[in-house]
């Protein structure tokens, strides 16, 4: 779901990032409020100021948006559920994570502070724009003040909507937790919610399109798409976890995998690894299983042809990154997360500076097919 990521800052230790997506919406919110809404609803104001206003007004949507998931955070921290940060992406915000909620009272708590606190900032917008309206501030003023308010409010209410993994749906699933004490009863029950709000969104996209409003629809579409994806994906996701908590990597380990000597020249490597194996990365061992570092085929695209016959592995080889190994001893689950974040299917096994195995996604998610099928 998440492409590249841009750190912006820390804010009460956590770290608040973008996804490059978030660009393209920014300047679509600033376009839209500066040709379209501002204009719309203020008459007589110049090309200039309206542009202000859009401006203001998307750096003030990015500002509550940082301040609602800022509160989830918060929440999270004050019950010892690690955060690993914020990301702001194309619909909102994320606060990711590391582990899912210990308790039903505790999700709900933390999902429910994220929109009360936009509503927080909508009561806020409203009274100062009252304040302003009164007062005889700039109608620029006014105008993106009122804007806020009324935009922190949609947010607040499309948050709320019972659709898993929304906030709202959260709570919903929180409180069926604490009815049954089965969380993936109440995940599979909320999060079918959560699909079925995205079929009605995507429906009703189209019905808006059909009808002229375009630009409408296709929001809609694209939010019930968006919906409806991550209904499916948060409750394989519990699935998967749940099956493979307290299983450690060595147990899903191949204790020998494919390995490169430091004196393989890269001509070779290319030749009789990368093209036979189709791996994009490969471990260095020296002797019978010390690692001395990882090459990955990234590497490789940077040396030109031409060098390829006489330059060995060793000298253009990398150390290895936590982003491709892990522990013998680790959560399976951690794994996962790993391959998650990296999108790479397969990692290293090192205890210490030995090699000691290789771990891939399908070997896990075959172990998972057979376990879901004998404890069914
Ligand atoms: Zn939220």
């Amino acid at each position: 779901m998440f492409g590249k990521r841009i750190k912006l800052f820390t804010l009460f230790g956590f770290e608040v990032r973008i996804d490059l997506s978030w660009i393209i919406i920014a300047v679509l919110v600033v376009w839209s409020l500066a040709v379209g809404f501002f204009p719309f609803r203020y008459k007589y104001l110049s090309v200039e100021t309206y542009w202000l206003m859009g401006v203001a007004g998307a750096v003030g949507l990015f500002l509550s948006i940082i301040f609602h998931e800022i509160f989830h955070s918060l929440v999270a921290r004050r019950f010892g559920i690690p955060m690993k940060g914020i990301t702001l992406f194309v619909f909102g915000g994320v606060s990711e994570m590391g582990e899912e909620p210990t308790s039903a009272k505790v999700e709900f708590l933390m999902a429910i502070v994220g929109p009360l606190s936009s509503i927080a900032i909508a009561l806020g917008c409203y009274g100062v724009y009252l304040q302003a309206s009164s007062s005889g501030w700039p109608e620029s003023v006014d105008g993106v003040v009122q804007y806020l308010a009324y935009i922190n409010a949609l947010l607040a209410a499309f948050n709320l909507l019972p659709a898993f993994p929304l906030d709202g749906g959260r709570a919903l699933r929180a409180i069926l937790w604490g009815l049954r004490k089965n969380l993936r009863w109440a995940t599979r029950v909320s999060s079918s919610v959560g699909f079925g709000f995205g079929v009605l969104f995507i429906l009703s996209g189209v019905f808006q399109f059909l009808t002229g409003n375009m630009m409408g629809g296709i929001w809609l579409f694209l939010i019930g798409m968006f919906l409806q994806n991550a209904a499916r994906m948060s409750y394989q996701q519990l699935v998967i976890r749940k099956a493979l908590e307290g299983e450690l990597v060595h147990r899903f380990m191949k204790p020998d995998p494919v390995v490169v000597s430091p004196s393989t020249s890269i001509q070779h490597l290319v030749e009789d690894y990368v093209y036979k194996y189709h791996f994009q990365m490969f471990p260095i061992v020296e002797g019978s299983e010390k690692l001395v570092g990882c090459i990955t085929t990234k590497e490789l695209k940077e040396i030109p042809r031409g060098e390829w016959a006489h330059k060995t592995v060793g000298e253009v080889a990398t150390k290895c990154s936590a982003e491709n190994t892990i522990s013998p001893q680790a959560d399976a689950t951690q794994a996962l997360s790993l391959m998650a974040r990296t999108g790479s299917g397969r990692l290293i096994v090192v205890e210490g500076n030995r090699l000691v195995g290789v771990i891939t996604l399908k070997d896990m998610l075959k172990f998972l097919s057979l376990k879901m099928e004998l404890e069914r």
